[in-house]
Formats: structure tokens, C-alpha cells, sequence
């Protein structure tokens, strides 16, 4: 199986995507934690990529695709993956049914998370994240039991730089330029599926359940 999970900053697209990963056992890709592993020990990449990640920016899709590409050949890969923060922008999403089709593969279906702004905002700047395995928290609705140690892993919890009022705003906007048209792409390929992560995450993974039985995924 191979998935794609879109939505805005801070919707709740890693935490689902972790549960999800769980269940269907796939490797989990998540562009934003390959960043900031690079940021963590110092690489070029993570130098270059470090410089829009603090601005709200996205990486440039020159830099970003490649890296995805490598990944995806990597053999974990074979068993199946759900992409968390790729494709962020029609090129991207091109590029990669170009590679797909390389292999003679295809996504199987587009998880789509639909959260307000409002809530978005709230519940981001309060959100702490494991540095080691990226679980995530919440320091009003889901406190890690140690404060500062992950439940799971026991790395520590912190608060990613870029989780502050300032640069969640330009996420958004960055969001609605750049990557909610990506929901009209995949509509037209009838692969969307929404998740609705207003309420909370277990009626969100249960909605995106129920739509994967619907697409016969
Ligand atoms: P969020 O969805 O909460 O913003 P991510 O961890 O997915 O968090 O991404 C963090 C940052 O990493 C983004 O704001 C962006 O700067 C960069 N990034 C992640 N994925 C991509 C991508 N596919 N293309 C360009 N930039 C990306
Ligand atoms: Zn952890």
C-alpha cells in the first residue's frame, strides 16, 4: 500500500500517519523529520533546508525531490510507505508520479486532514515533539507522563523551532498557496480521502479507515 497524508501544519498528519504506518506496516516518510535529522547533525542538507524551515518557507522542490527519490528506493521502501509532508507542491506531486511510474507502481489513495485554522493554531504552538522517534504531544491535551521524556522511547521532548505564533502563521499561508491545491489534483484521480481530525484523533484514524475500505485499498 502506498499513501499520501496532506493536510496543514500541525493538522495531526505525523500522529496520524505513526498509527497508520502501525497497522498497515509501512515505512513512514516524513519530509519535515528527514530536515530536521540533517539540521540535528549539521549536513549540508540540513544547513540549506534549515534556512527555510525557520522562515515558514518551503525547501525548494530542487533540493526536496531529490531527497525523496533516494529514500524511496531504500528497501523498507518495498513493503509499502505512507508519505507524510510530500508532495508539498504540484511540481513535486508531478515529479513523483514521474518516479512512480518508473517503477511501474501508483499511490493508492490521498488522506486529506481537515482541521480549522483556529484549532490549527491552538493546538501547534502547545505541541512538544520527541527529537529520537518524532511521537508526538501536547502540552495542554496530551502532556508526555515525564515531562520532557517521550512515553515511548524516552528521547526528549521538545518544542520545534519553527512551532511559534510568528512562523505558523507564514505555514499557513505557505499551506494554502502551495499545497492545497494538491487536494484538487488527487481529487481528480479520485484518490482523496478525508480524515476529519477536528474532534479527535481516533474518530480521524477511524473516518481515514473507512474511506481506505471504500477506495478498496
Ligand atoms: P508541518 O506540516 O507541521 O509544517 P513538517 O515537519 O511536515 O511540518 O515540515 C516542516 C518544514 O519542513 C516545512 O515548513 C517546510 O519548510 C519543510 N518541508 C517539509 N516537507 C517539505 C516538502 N515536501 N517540500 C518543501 N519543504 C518541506
Ligand atoms: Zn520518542
Amino acid at each position: 500500500m502506498r499513501l499520501i497524508i496532506l493536510g496543514a501544519p500541525g493538522s495531526g498528519k505525523g500522529t496520524s500517519a505513526v498509527v497508520l504506518k502501525e497497522k498497515y506496516d509501512l515505512a513512514h516518510i516524513s519530509t519535515g523529520d528527514i530536515f530536521r535529522s540533517n539540521i540535528k547533525s549539521g549536513t549540508p542538507l540540513g544547513l540549506e533546508a534549515k534556512s527555510y524551515i525557520d522562515k515558514g518557507q518551503l525547501v525548494p522542490d530542487s533540493i526536496t525531490i531529490g531527497m525523496v527519490e533516494g529514500r524511496l528506493a531504500e528497501d523498507d521502501c518495498k513493503k509499502g510507505y505512507i508519505l507524510d509532508g510530500f508532495p508539498r507542491t504540484i511540481a513535486q506531486a508531478e515529479a513523483l508520479d514521474e518516479m512512480l511510474a518508473k517503477k511501474g507502481e501508483k499511490i493508492d489513495a490521498v488522506i486529506s486532514i481537515v482541521v480549522d485554522d483556529e484549532i490549527i493554531k491552538d493546538r501547534v504552538t502547545s505541541r512538544r515533539v520527541c527529537e529520537k522517534c518524532g511521537a508526538s504531544y501536547n502540552v495542554k491535551y496530551k502532556p508526555a507522563k515525564v515531562d520532557g521524556v517521550c512515553d515511548l522511547c524516552g528521547g526528549n521532548v521538545v518544542q520545534r523551532a519553527d512551532d511559534n505564533e510568528e512562523t505558523v502563521a507564514a505555514r499557513l499561508i505557505t499551506y494554502y498557496e502551495n499545497t492545497k491545491p494538491l487536494i484538487d489534483f488527487y481529487n481528480a484521480k479520485g484518490l482523496i480521502i478525508e480524515g476529519d481530525n477536528n474532534v479527535d484523533s481516533e474518530s480521524c484514524i477511524k473516518s481515514i479507515e473507512d474511506g481506505l475500505d471504500a477506495l478498496g485499498v
